[in-house]
């Protein structure tokens, strides 16, 4: 049984941004202790953007979290960025170690790191890169993979954004860790939430969409004194709120054994398909109307793109998405798509070399 505690939904994480004192970290490792947590993290070395700030306690913050792990018992992770970083932690009988989001954009730097894993017997955790990039992230853990580490989980921390206005300070952009999960079901996709938050107060509500969307697990930034941390101290949570937002915490399960509700999920998903097969079944007849026009608009050397009758469609679909309950932005996203195919295909038409057809 690995101490990642895997069978257990959901898989906890938890522990300062940094480790700031040998008191600190004791005081952390002592609370978390007889909670469900499976393992302490706290950064010892500390990627900041600008120079000049708190860059970590490094090898002496090491020592902390092992005596603190001797002293309860609690397994500890650190993050490494650099080859040097892995055998120190290695040294000090660090149980796990992440890769943190500005490590994995750089397959050069993950590579070295893998490298520098090579036999170790610990799991490693890939933080998703800071740009939505499903194949950087899925690339990253398979470098750790080929390395032979046997567990290789998954972190989802949101994704930089210059858009101001995001809640966020990093947009948990679900669509990348569901497209993770389709492409790589065998891994487990810890949340982060405190990274995606930025903001202590979104913290559980965060924690809960990660629950709702099936995640395995949290990680989340749990400090003795937030407002006091050297780093991310806005995000960073009470071991008391911790332990509240545990308890509030709804765990959805994969499956179930009420079987009348579980007959009835199979009935609503057989119709599903059917609508589905009937909405490809639409589309396709949609873009043979669309090659239909672009060969008429090649016989009349007319262009592809009419802004009109782009705008007309526009219009005319939102409000009667608007009618039949659906959100216009949804329709309107939906819209960009079909006709970015439509014009694709008569652009192709248009651009052919073949003879005009008779019809
Ligand atoms: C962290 O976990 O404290 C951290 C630096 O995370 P990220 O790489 O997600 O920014
Ligand atoms: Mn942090």
């Amino acid at each position: 049984m690995s101490f990642l505690k895997t069978e257990q939904t959901p898989i906890l994480i938890a522990g300062p941004c940094s480790a700031e004192s040998r008191s600190q970290i004791f005081s952390i490792a002592e609370s978390l202790t007889h909670s469900s947590v499976s393992l302490l993290r706290a950064g010892v070395w500390k990627p900041r953007s600008r120079p000049g700030n708190f860059e970590g306690n490094g090898e002496e913050a090491l020592g902390w979290l092992s005596e603190a792990k001797k002293q309860y018992g609690l397994p500890f992770a650190v993050e490494v960025a650099e080859p040097k970083h892995v055998s120190l932690a290695l040294a000090f009988g660090a149980d796990a170690v992440w890769i943190g989001a500005r490590t994995t954009v750089n397959p050069f730097h993950v590579q070295q790191l893998a490298d520098a894993i090579k036999g170790a017997k610990i799991p490693v955790l890939v933080k998703n890169p800071v740009t939505p990039d499903v194949d950087l992230w899925v690339g990253a853990i398979e470098r750790f993979e080929r390395a032979g580490i046997a567990e290789v989980l998954a972190v989802h921390r949101g994704f930089t954004s210059y858009q101001s206005g995001s809640k966020y300070r990093n947009p948990p952009n679900w669509v990348v860790p569901i497209e993770l999960k389709r492409r790589r079901p065998d891994k487990k996709i810890i949340c982060d939430p405190s990274h995606i938050s930025g903001n202590r107060v979104l913290v559980a509500e965060v924690s809960q969409k990660a629950m709702d969307m099936g995640f395995d697990g949290l990680m989340i930034e749990v400090h003795p004194d937030p407002d006091a941390a050297w780093s991310d101290a806005a995000q960073q949570i009470t071991p008391d709120t911790f332990a509240a937002l545990l308890k509030g915490l709804v765990i959805r399960n994969a499956s179930t054994t009420d079987m009348t509700a579980s007959d009835e999920l199979e009935y609503l998903r057989a119709l599903t398909d059917g609508v589905d097969a009937e909405i490809i079944e639409l589309l396709a007849r949609r873009m043979e109307l669309s090659e239909r026009m672009g060969k008429l608009k090649k016989r009349c050397n007319m262009p592809v793109y009419n802004p009109e009758r782009w705008a007309e469609i526009v219009e005319s679909r939102s409000h009667q998405a608007q009618n039949q309950n659906l959100s216009p932005d949804f329709i309107l996203n939906l819209y960009e798509k079909i006709h970015h195919e439509s014009v694709r295909r008569q652009l192709d038409i248009l651009e052919s070399k073949d003879n005009l057809p008779k019809d």
